[in-house]
């Protein structure tokens, strides 16, 4: 399948890795918006949070588990932003379940 976070999860492109397992990668985003910006994929092709389903929808619990590890292995104490973009007017460019999380500096809300 022709899915840039598919061949980065096979290991097809090269990524900044700070987090693997046989169910989810999780990467430095290439263009940060914030001192800390990982991406959390599961290594299943899902396209969007649109395409979560009752038979695939546990990946999403468990990739918030390991958000919340992650905070806590680099000690995001002043908290942090995890949010999925789904469909054009959100802004989603990779057509594959991601999810951002940012930390390191004060988030504004609501995201422009
Ligand atoms: P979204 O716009 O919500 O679909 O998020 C896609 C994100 O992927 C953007 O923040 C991009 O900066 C990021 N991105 C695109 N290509 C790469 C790559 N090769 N490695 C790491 N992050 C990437
Ligand atoms: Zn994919």
């Amino acid at each position: 399948m022709d899915c840039l976070f598919c061949k980065i999860a096979a290991g097809q492109i090269p990524s900044q890795k700070l987090y693997e397992d046989d169910k989810v990668l999780v990467f430095r985003d290439i263009d940060p918006q914030a001192p800390f910006h990982a991406l959390i994929i599961p290594k299943e092709h899902i396209a969007s949070a649109g395409a979560v389903t009752h038979e695939n929808s546990a990946i999403v619990a468990y990739i918030f588990e390991i958000a919340a590890k992650l905070a806590a292995e680099h000690a995001l104490t002043g908290g942090f932003r995890l949010v999925t973009n789904c469909g054009a007017d959100a802004g989603q460019t990779v057509p594959h379940l991601h999810f951002h999380m940012l930390a390191g500096r004060l988030l504004g809300w609501p995201p422009g």
